[in-house]
């Protein structure tokens, strides 16, 4: 089998295809729109589920390096009230390894290994069934066909047009992230509020979770339902730090000082509003255009997001890898999609139900989500 095969993204889904791809062999062209690795921070650290991101991971020949880099103490969970009260402090039991923590940085490199990723080739546009294939148009002008194109693009997706006229909307909640550095030599109180893994504050329509990183390094993001420009209203600028830290402490007026102390030594500050794709998110079958990941399902980010991308990631990688003749190609995006859009759908509902109650106008239902789903 020797199929042109691109994925155009190198994020967690993208990646973990082209690993599996690799790992079986098969010639893969990774296209990222960065310029670099390092072009921009990774973001935060993500948890691996067993039967998902671990399973991709495993079915890369990965699984005893992210054991070695994974931090199964991240597991841990603490929530308070807004009077900063501890309602809940969930620990890993010894050797618990259900949803171990990892730096996306340290996952992204982990699956870079031996790819071969073409980065600055920011995709535009895709057009299918060309004489020539699947072509794809590129930023600088550049154009390329392809067999089979993947995308693996995120949110924003610029393969998704190709198949379906889906575009995110807003879910009414947004946030606004910062963090803290050398948390425990430079902010000692607020790393033992954190533990080793995160904790979260749930009030009235609004919600405060920190999350600890490796190295020391604590991510800190607010939530709270909002009109998408509600800074424009508060003749807010996003772009000053230190009139984004007072309009977060105004909302947050009167919680407990040291959970008010995340946004009192918060560094900058990043407005990321949460957009969510229809659900269900399906389309007509287009031969040689496929998408996965946040492309093809963004939902609420409550842990699935990533270990979906990457589990679809290794699953089309291994048909591709069993697929012998063109017809049998097809065949086998056809057969994930379908696999794809049954899982994706019940975890966008699952997920749009937890921002809802997480987010809501009764605090309560964020704990009794947690209750839900922690082991007691
Ligand atoms: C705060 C937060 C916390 C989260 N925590 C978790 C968690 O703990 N567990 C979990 O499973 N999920 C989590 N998620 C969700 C998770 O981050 C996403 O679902 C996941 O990153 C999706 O992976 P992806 O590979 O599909 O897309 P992305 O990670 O978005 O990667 C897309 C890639 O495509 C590239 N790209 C974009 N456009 C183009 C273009 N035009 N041309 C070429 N390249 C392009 C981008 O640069 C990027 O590298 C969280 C999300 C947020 C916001």
């Amino acid at each position: 089998m020797r199929h042109r095969i691109a994925v155009i993204g190198g994020g967690p889904g993208g990646l973990t295809f082209a690993r599996v791809l690799h790992h079986h062999g098969h010639p893969v062209t990774v296209l990222e729109r960065d310029p670099a690795p390092d072009a921009r921070p990774p973001g935060g650290t993500l948890d691996l589920q067993e039967g998902m991101g671990q399973l991709a991971l495993e079915k890369a020949g990965l699984r005893a390096e992210f054991q070695e880099l994974s931090r199964p103490e991240g597991q841990a969970m603490r929530i308070l009230d807004t009077n900063g009260t501890v309602l809940r402090d969930w620990k890993p039991r010894p050797g618990e390894r259900a949803n171990p923590e990892i730096d996306r940085g340290q996952l992204r490199d982990l699956l870079l290994g031996p790819l071969d990723v073409q980065w600055g080739r920011r995709v535009t546009e895709v057009v299918p069934q060309t004489h020539a294939g699947v072509l794809v148009h590129f930023a600088d002008g550049r154009e390329e066909t392809f067999d089979l194109v993947i995308g693996a693009d995120g949110a924003w997706s610029r393969v998704r047009p190709a198949i379906s006229s889906a575009t995110p909307h807003y879910t009414g909640v947004t946030r606004v992230e910062t963090s803290l550095d050398d948390v425990d030599t430079r902010h000692p109180d607020l790393a033992r509020l954190i533990g080793d893994g995160s904790v979260a504050v749930y009030g009235v329509n609004r919600a405060l979770v920190a999350q600890r990183n490796s190295g020391g390094h604590v991510k800190v993001g607010a939530q709270f339902r909002a009109p998408l420009d509600w800074h424009t209203d508060l003749d807010l600028d996003l772009a000053d730090a230190e009139a984004v830290r007072s309009s977060l402490l105004a909302l947050f007026d009167g919680w407990a000082a040291p959970v008010l102390d995340l946004l009192r030594h918060g560094t900058a500050f990043v407005h990321r509003p949460l957009y969510v794709l229809p659900v269900p998110h399906t389309w007509a079958h287009v031969p040689g255009v496929t998408l996965l990941g946040d492309a093809a399902h963004l939902m609420p980010p409550l842990g699935a997001g990533a270990n979906l991308a990457m589990l679809e990631g290794a699953e089309l990688a291994e048909s591709i890898a069993a697929a012998p003749g063109p017809g049998d190609l097809d065949e086998a995006v056809r057969a994930f999609e379908e696999q794809m859009w049954a899982r994706a759908g019940k975890w966008a509902k699952i997920t749009t139900a937890g921002l809802e109650r997480l987010v809501s106008p009764d605090p309560t239902q964020a704990l009794a989500v947690f209750d839900e789903v922690q082991p007691s």
